[in-house]
């Protein structure tokens, strides 16, 4: 523990009283940390690198640093069908409820599979996604950081794949749109992986703008040339095998930056992956957790240029749980100093 017990415990009294008053005042409160207990259950395959040991480690290193006890924490609610709907067809909820197995585990896809509480999880996963949107919204956090499984960004209105099953950054888009009015809303997508199912949802819907960075070629864009054309509100970011912090901050600041300036986002939702990392199992980039705290910075300069401050930051992947658990808490390093007197 950082603290002994009694001084966390004073800190803690201290953050929840001035929260009230934050609050009474209309001032925007502390960041937020939102989850669920099931998110954190096993429902892959055995020796599977999406396992519960990735939010089980991120938790445990932060317990360990002063970010913890900055951190409003909220349990997730379970996403309504309502909310589902406005992204996902019922035809595929339904294949999804149906197809899910007592006990064991179901492939339905390449590395992708369906167990008992896969759903579940995921419904709550979404849930997380909702809620920052509304606590953003309301004012109750000027961010929020959702610590949940499975990942959504590879999910499409009717596909699982990729570990993924409900997109949970469209659906938070969605829930903005719909329940607050937004006219533009900024999805950027950074995990190593191209967010095939957030660019196929969102397909030029010129309310999002979603901004993606990927290893190229890598899963699930094989061949760009026979991929399906870029949306116009889409801009595609490939990295390649080696590429480090020059390559990625040169192109998130040539090819993003300028583009959000342009666009002037409300509200800022990441997909929030760290799977770039060097010592990530899955990909060949050469990011570290301090690429990730550049970005976080960047971000929160634009959310405070555009959206009021308001980001809402989804994890999807990241397989190494140590390295994990460094860049996230790198990321929030920076997030936790948007609250007033942090
Ligand atoms: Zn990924």
């Amino acid at each position: 523990m950082f603290f002994s017990s009694w001084t966390e415990r004073l800190l803690r009294y201290y953050y929840l009283g001035r929260d009230k008053l934050l609050h009474f005042f209309g001032i925007k409160g502390r960041s937020a940390w939102i989850s669920a207990p099931i998110c954190v259950t096993e429902h892959m395959e055995r020796e599977h690198p999406e396992s519960c040991k990735r939010l089980e480690i991120i938790e445990k290193i932060l317990r360990r640093s002063p970010i913890w006890v900055m951190l409003q924490k909220i349990t997730a609610p379970e996403v309504s069908d309502v909310q589902l709907a406005r992204v996902h067809s019922r035809k595929y909820l339904r294949f999804l409820e149906c197809k899910t197995p007592v006990s064991g585990s179901l492939k339905i896809e390449e590395d992708t599979y369906l167990s008992a509480n896969t759903l579940k999880s995921a419904r709550y996963a979404a849930g997380a996604a909702i809620k920052a949107v509304d606590m953003v919204m309301k004012k109750q956090a000027k961010n929020a950081f959702c610590a949940i499984r499975p990942p959504g960004h590879h999910a499409s209105d009717e596909r699982a794949s990729g570990f993924c099953f409900i997109n949970n950054i469209a659906v938070a888009a969605m829930h903005a749109i719909a329940e607050y009015h937004l006219e533009r809303v900024a999805i950027l997508d950074f995990d190593l992986h191209h967010g095939d199912g957030t660019e196929k949802i969102f397909r030029d819907d010129n309310r999002v703008l979603f901004l993606s960075l990927f290893e190229y070629p890598l899963y699930p864009v094989m061949d760009l040339a026979t991929y399906p054309e870029c949306p116009n509100n889409t801009v595609r970011t490939p990295l390649k095998a080696g590429d480090g912090s020059n390559e990625f901050r040169d192109a998130i600041r040539e090819q993003w930056l300028s583009r959000l300036d342009v666009f002037q986002p409300e509200l800022i939702l990441c997909s929030a992956g760290f799977d770039g990392h060097k010592n990530d199992p899955l990909g060949h980039l050469n990011l570290t957790e301090d690429d990730f705290e550049w970005l976080t910075k960047k971000v929160m300069l634009l959310a405070n240029r555009y959206a009021s401050g308001r980001i809402v930051s989804v994890l999807e992947g990241g397989y190494n749980p140590r390295t994990l658990a460094k860049s996230v808490k790198a990321h929030l390093s920076c997030l936790v100093k948007a609250s007033p007197f942090y």
